[in-house]
């Protein structure tokens, strides 16, 4: 299947932390990947902007190599990399100074989509923000788009959003969580929202439980001592888990547009529960498989960040009173898997007598790996031997169904980015939301750092702690196997 591509208007893309991380491992490959699928205006331009001196010349240098090493080998065409780096310039600029301001602002262009992406810490979005304005760059139609973390904590996410708030207005603000530019989670609003079946049953009265797992092999590795200063709730429950679980629960929106499905929302957020402490549980992984365990990596031993956190909470609302979403997710577990599971009750009496082997439908939206959804139904063993059940999944992994390659789903990020150009903020979180994220997530974290109790070890390549198991265990209710 041949994937359709709306070419978006001619733009002017600033990457302020040109050289860094997450440029050369997303930005760029994504970028170029979206110039390789026809959708960047051949006169559309990437500038840099970092306080490396570099020339232009050396810059698309780096670029180069980044598509080299992140772009898979098959995408790969010499001569389309050849004309996507005369798109790049760079500019060396400090943000906390006023050098190299003035010559950015010499070569943006007017009449086309200004975009500034601030790729760089989040305590230097103020000072960007501050010196686009002054150097008359920015005006009232740019947009800018700012990276996770979007705060440490309440007070630090409003101060954030106030210091946006005096340089640009909402509607020009982009606060990426890559999760939502996944295909699958747009997914599940389609197949929410687009189909009859799934609806009425999308509620407490048919729906036993919800499990949202986002679970990685990998450990903290060199970035140990960052995130300890995090730790599983901040870096993902907060954000990506936080947003999924909206998706899940939201009222359908009256219409596919920005503030229409960030105002649904933000009434998820703001009718979810407290969590109680014996709902949740933290963990940190033991050293192992030739590693050092989490304490190793943090540079502090006596450390209590969580690698690993599973919790209970519910949503105060008609439809989801009684249905408790869980949550976990965790570094060195024993495969890379993300999913979403919706279990669904069981049928009010069963006109079979074979009760073996009975199990409750369950909805499966897959993030990664292979991105799909699957319908585990109940149907009849095949064969003779009487009316024997058997549970199937009804699969529909988009590589299979949609017959594209897996490397046609196109990146999150890139998908993001030219949702900025196109001015479409549906995928990014309001300021309001991340707001009442916070609010929710503070009296958790708060209360874990009143105690005293230490995070439960868990040995890498296992499902987590313990105490995990037993929170679902004592409902009657188990974890689905992760699994790749
Ligand atoms: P990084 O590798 O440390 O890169 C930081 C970039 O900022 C570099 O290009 C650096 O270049 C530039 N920079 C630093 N100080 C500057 C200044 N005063 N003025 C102008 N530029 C400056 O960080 P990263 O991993 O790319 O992360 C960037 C942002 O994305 C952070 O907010 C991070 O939390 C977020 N993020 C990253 C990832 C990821 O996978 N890497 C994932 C999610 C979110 P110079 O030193 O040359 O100035």
């Amino acid at each position: 299947m041949v994937s359709r591509v709306i070419p978006v208007d001619t733009f002017d893309l600033v990457i302020f932390g040109g050289t860094g991380d997450l440029a050369r491992r997303k930005i760029f490959p994504g970028l170029y990947r979206r110039y390789l699928a026809g959708q960047m205006p051949p006169d559309s331009r990437i500038i840099g902007a970092a306080r490396a001196d570099l020339t232009p010349e050396a810059f698309r240098e780096t670029v180069g190599a980044a598509i080299a090493e992140f772009v898979p080998k098959d995408r790969q065409d010499p001569a389309v990399i050849a004309k996507f780096l005369t798109r790049i310039d760079y500019v060396p600029i400090d943000a906390k100074g006023d050098g190299g301001w003035t010559a950015l602002a010499d070569i943006m262009r007017d009449g086309v989509v200004r975009a500034f992406y601030f790729s760089v810490a989040p305590a230097l979005f103020g000072d960007l923000a501050e010196r686009l304005h002054k150097h008359g760059i920015a005006d009232g139609k740019s947009r800018i788009v700012v990276e996770k973390p979007f705060g440490r904590d309440l007070e630090s996410a409003q101060a954030l959003n106030a210091v946006l708030a005096s340089h640009f207005s909402e509607k020009q603000i982009y606060r990426i969580d890559h999760y939502l530019g996944k295909e699958t989670v747009q997914n599940l609003m389609a197949v929410r929202f687009a189909n009859i079946l799934f609806e009425p049953l999308w509620k407490s009265e048919f729906v036993d439980h919800v499990q949202i797992t986002v679970a990685e092999t990998v450990g903290v590795n060199g970035r140990g001592a960052y995130y300890d200063k995090s730790g599983a709730m901040r870096d993902m429950v907060q954000n990506h888990m936080m947003q999924l679980l909206c998706l899940i629960a939201m009222e359908p929106p009256y219409h596919f547009d920005p503030d229409a499905v960030r105002d649904e929302k933000l009434k998820v957020i703001r009718a979810l529960d407290p969590v109680k402490p014996e709902d949740i549980v933290r963990g940190q992984y033991l050293p192992g498989g030739g590693e050092g365990g989490y304490l190793e990596h943090a540079e502090n031993p006596a450390s209590r960040t969580e690698s690993y956190i599973a919790l209970k909470v519910g949503v105060s609302n008609w439809r989801w009173s009684g249905t408790p979403f869980y949550l976990r997710t965790g570094k060195r577990l024993r495969a890379r898997a993300s999913e979403i599971a919706i279990t669904f009750k069981a049928v009010p009496h069963s006109i079979f007598d074979d009760a073996k082997g009975w199990l409750e439908n369950v909805l499966v939206i897959r993030l990664q790996p292979n991105e799909g959804i699957n319908l585990m139904v109940m149907i009849k063993e095949p064969g003779p031997g009487g009316m024997r059940l058997m549970q199937v999944p009804l699969d529909m992994s988009f590589a299979d169904a949609l017959g594209v390659d897996a490397e046609d789903v196109s990146d999150a990020y890139e998908r993001l980015i030219m949702d900025v150009i196109r001015g479409n903020q549906t995928l990014f979180m309001r300021g309001d939301e991340v707001e009442a994220a916070w609010a929710w997530a503070d009296p958790i974290i708060d209360a874990w750092d009143a105690r005293s109790t230490r995070p439960q070890g868990y040995d890498p390549g296992s499902s987590g702690p313990e105490d995990a198991l037993m929170l679902m265990h004592r409902d009657g209710r188990r974890w689905r196997e992760i699994k790749e």
